[in-house]
């Protein structure tokens, strides 16, 4: 451990991953606290699309469509096995945004830069076809076009372990609870259940998400210039509603978007809402209200209606989104900000705003406001190793975007004994790293217990001793959703097993 840190980042969200990553990749010493899990809070309630954000064209957000898009392709290089492509089928809905209006902000958005590989537009018909399955009958065409899906928590925990490998100090369950000014850097205060302690730091990067402005005023004292602006959104799951994989975007009778996204193999993932959030940001979850208006989006556009007694899961955050004056909340600007705080002496950066798909030029963006703040020879290596988190994989992504059938077919032949869907799910995890996680095993029973759904005691060691995960919820709802098809006993006995772990440990 170096008697102080160049970074201290608070929060291990994407943002404080991405950046803890870019940092130690150019040779910082950088140290990360994370007051829960990782990715436990925004950062794995998104609705998980690496998109351009076809709507964000009508408030002429032109810079981060294009840079979003250019993103989409480079993150799914870096990480093939849990990033993949999707098909989005976009309705003409009479009584809404004309066919023409649709068609040029799709023709925007395929030319407008970033797309390589993925197809473009094309005109699909959805009376009397497969893809029109369930759908109104006023429904009767639109237009099909590209994004891409990716795990959200995966790419956090991804960035996390590469900032790991890279000589990064990861702690979780680890609040700061206070900085302060220490001569050229900064004495942090952070505290692990309950015990305190203090690092150094020459710089302190403010990545709390919905809580940034709370860091700045407990570094800064004073309260946050650029002002964070809380929007909540709400996603619900529900049983299938079609047997395709498209997702579809539907406009809504408010003139907002929403999508269903064909989610875990058997539901269908439905969101989302949005609306300005004034509650505590420690405990809520999606409200009655938002869950009812998600029901009542797809009954429009089904011919089956949708209640919320059919809602299987719901999740909900909160976007920490630049507050820049919009009057409704999805029309603030999901681009990023970041302030270098001078009145409280240099080396105070927070960030504010943003999206999961751009968290990685952020980073860089970071690192360029970090540069003039660092020691010329620490400056120097920042330099000469920019971009270089868009070149490298994440750890289990290092295999070109086509060859994913091809690496999978080498471990369906090393661990025959898996289920096909099992296999295809761990991969999707854990990519080239899956021996890491299975070891030498030759059957089923070589993997230990199993706790439902798949779910084996092999992977869950892995995950507590590679991947900071510590609780059930950790496992079975954010480095994998395999929760959705496990029981409550399933789940608690998962924790007991855990807790019997730690003591063992710990004695
Ligand atoms: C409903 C919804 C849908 C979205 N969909 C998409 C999408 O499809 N695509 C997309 O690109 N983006 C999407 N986004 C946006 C994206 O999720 C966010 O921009 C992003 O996750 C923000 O990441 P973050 O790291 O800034 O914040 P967070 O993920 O919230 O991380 C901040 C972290 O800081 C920690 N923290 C706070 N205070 C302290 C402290 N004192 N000490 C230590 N740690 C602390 C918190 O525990 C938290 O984990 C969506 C957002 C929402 C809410």
């Amino acid at each position: 451990m170096p008697e102080i840190y160049d970074i201290a980042i608070i929060g291990g969200g994407i943002n404080g991953c991405g950046i803890a990553r870019d940092a130690a990749g150019r040779g910082l010493d950088v140290y990360l606290c994370e007051k829960g899990d990782l990715g436990g809070a925004t950062s794995s309630a998104s609705t998980k699309l690496l998109h351009g954000g076809l709507r964000y064209l009508e408030h002429y957000e032109f810079k981060l469509v294009r840079e979003a898009l250019q993103e989409r392709e480079r993150l799914w290089a870096i990480a093939p096995h849990f990033v993949r492509p999707l098909r989005f089928v976009l309705p003409y809905m009479p009584g809404m945004r004309a066919k023409w209006q649709l068609r040029l902000g799709l023709f925007i958005y395929d030319h407008i830069g970033g797309r390589v590989r993925l197809p473009g537009t094309t005109n699909v018909r959805l009376a009397g076809q497969a893809l029109g399955e369930g759908l109104a009958s006023s429904l009767k065409s639109g237009f099909e076009y590209s994004d891409c899906w990716v795990e959200d928590n995966r790419l956090v925990v991804m960035n996390a372990k590469a900032a790991s490998e890279l000589g990064a100090v990861i702690e979780t369950h680890t609040a700061m609870t206070a900085a302060k000014r220490d001569g050229d850097g900064w004495s942090v205060t952070v505290s692990l259940g309950g015990h305190q302690r203090t690092i150094r730091a020459r710089t302190l990067i403010n990545a709390a998400g919905p809580w940034a402005n709370d860091i700045v005023s407990r570094t800064a004292g004073r309260p946050a210039r650029g002002k964070v602006r809380l929007v909540q959104g709400s996603h619900i799951v529900v049983p299938k509603l079609y047997a395709h994989d498209r997702c579809f975007i539907f406009q809504n009778s408010d003139s907002r978007i929403f999508f269903t996204i064909p989610y875990e193999g058997d539901y269908t993932l439905v969101g989302t809402t949005d609306r300005d959030f004034d509650g505590d940001i420690d405990q809520f979850s999606a409200t009655e209200q938002e869950k009812a208006y998600l029901c009542n989006a797809v009954s429009r556009c089904f011919d089956k209606p949708l209640t919320t007694a059919d809602i299987v899961w719901s999740y909900s955050g909160v976007r920490p989104l630049y507050d820049d004056g919009a009057s409704a909340a999805q029309k603030a600007t999901r681009d990023y900000v970041i302030e270098v705080d001078e009145e409280a002496g240099i080396g105070l950066i927070s960030i504010f705003g943003g999206k999961i798909t751009t968290y990685r030029r952020l980073a860089e963006a970071v690192m360029d406001r970090l540069e003039p703040l660092l020691a010329r020879d620490k400056a120097k290596l920042v330099a000469a190793r920019a971009g270089w988190t868009g070149r490298t994989a994440l750890p289990g992504g290092d295999f070109a975007i086509d060859a994913f059938e091809e690496q999978l077919a080498a471990l369906r032949a090393r661990y025959a004994f898996l289920p096909e869907e099992q296999l295809r799910r761990l991969f999707t995890y854990y990519g080239s790293r899956l021996p890491l996680v299975l070891g030498q095993a030759k059957s089923l029973s070589d993997l230990g217990r199993t706790f439902g759904a798949g779910l084996t005691e092999a992977e869950v060691d892995y995950l507590v001793r590679e991947e900071w995960a510590r609780n059930a919820e950790d496992i079975v709802f954010r480095r994998s959703k395999l929760g959705l098809n496990m029981r409550s006993e399933d789940i608690a006995a998962l924790d007991r097993f855990l807790e019997g772990k730690r003591q063992s440990l710990a004695g």
